[in-house]
């Protein structure tokens, strides 16, 4: 199961922001409140995830990390008809296959706590610990034992800044939850729980969060609902676009360019508008696209969520004095 298991890890691990994304993506899932990150060395020595959520089972801890193991409902040829985010079951024991792994939990009604190691896919015997409530998940030594992946890790900065990046996009899109990010004993994040403008401007100050223009629409069954900023906000790239399709983050090229239409004459040449738009719709108006880290997706009638993008927009711009 190892050599399988590394294989699927290449999939699904391609650096510690990787790892990161999946292990807030399974505290959210567990209906964390809180979710505490702690990093060394851009994540190549540890990431430590503590959340508050409902924790495992000490009878369930072996099942969790194994391989397509997942408690949660596998019904998904569609990527987006799951509520979780997680449903394949792969993702801890594909980190578990290429690190030293250490996922200690206790479920709200358990006196204790149980821990289960894994050093590169061989996992220790079960041990009772203390601890509080929820899990705790330690990654270190991430692909110690595929030196050919190791090789592709870049400077602790470029990992720090993708990795910062994986926790932004969960944030954004759970701003009630509250997120801390530790690197190195730095504090780099503090986000108290709040509301979606208030998460905003903690993560990229009030200055932009007081200039964002709201937006909301629905048409039939697709719903879009977020903020625009100001045209003085934008950017020379496209980084500050995000866009969540049903609480996911997503990259796509045609509604990149409804915005750029919706802003033309309003931006100069090369410049991007800032946004934060949540698209809501059936799982069925969405094409399959199973790949495990794919951002990008297909709309069964892309056009008309182009249309009903650019039309929101532009009905707002002209009521809004810019
Ligand atoms: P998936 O998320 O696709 O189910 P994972 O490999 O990410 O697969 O996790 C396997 C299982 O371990 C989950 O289905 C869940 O039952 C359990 N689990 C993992 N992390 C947590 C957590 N932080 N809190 C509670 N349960 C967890
Ligand atoms: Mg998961």
């Amino acid at each position: 199961p190892s050599v399988v298991n590394k294989i699927a890890a290449g999939e699904v691990i391609e650096r510690p922001a990787s790892v990161v994304k999946e292990l807030v993506e399974n505290s959210l899932d567990a209906g964390s409140r809180r979710v505490d990150v702690t990093v060394e060395q851009g994540g190549t020595e540890l990431i430590r995830v503590v959340d508050d959520g409902c924790g495992v089972a000490p009878e369930q801890l072996e099942l969790a990390l194994a391989s397509h193991a997942t408690s949660k409902i596998i019904d998904a040829d569609d990527l987006f008809r799951v509520a979780t985010l997680g449903f394949r079951g792969e993702a801890l024991a594909s980190i578990a296959a290429v690190s030293r792994l250490t996922f200690r939990s206790r479920p709200v009604d358990a006196p204790l706590a149980t821990e289960l190691e894994v050093v590169g896919g061989a996992a220790e015997p079960l041990r009772p610990t203390g601890g509080p409530c929820g899990t705790t998940v330690e990654v270190r030594n991430l692909f110690f034992n595929t030196p050919v992946r190791q090789k592709f890790l870049r400077t602790t900065q470029t990992e720090m800044g993708h990795l910062t990046e994986a926790l932004t996009r969960l944030a954004l899109a759970h701003p009630h939850v509250h997120f801390t990010l530790n690197h190195g004993g730095r504090l780099i994040h503090d986000l108290p729980p709040g509301d979606a403008r208030q998460r905003i401007a903690a993560l990229l100050g009030q200055d932009l969060a007081d200039s964002l223009i709201s937006i909301e629409s629905a048409e039939d069954d697709i719903s879009l609902q977020g903020f625009v900023a100001n045209p003085t906000h934008s950017r020379p790239n496209n980084r500050l676009q995000y866009l969540f399709l049903n609480g996911r983050f997503i990259r796509d090229r045609s509604l990149q360019h409804a915005l750029g239409e919706a802003y033309r004459g309003l931006l100069l040449t090369g410049r991007f508008p800032v946004c934060f738009l949540h698209l809501q719709m059936p799982a069925a108006a969405v094409d399959v696209n199973v790949h495990p880290t794919k951002l990008e997706v297909r709309f069964q009638d892309g056009g008309r969520v182009y249309s009903q993008l650019l039309g929101t927009l532009r009905t707002k711009f002209l009521s809004t004095d810019l």
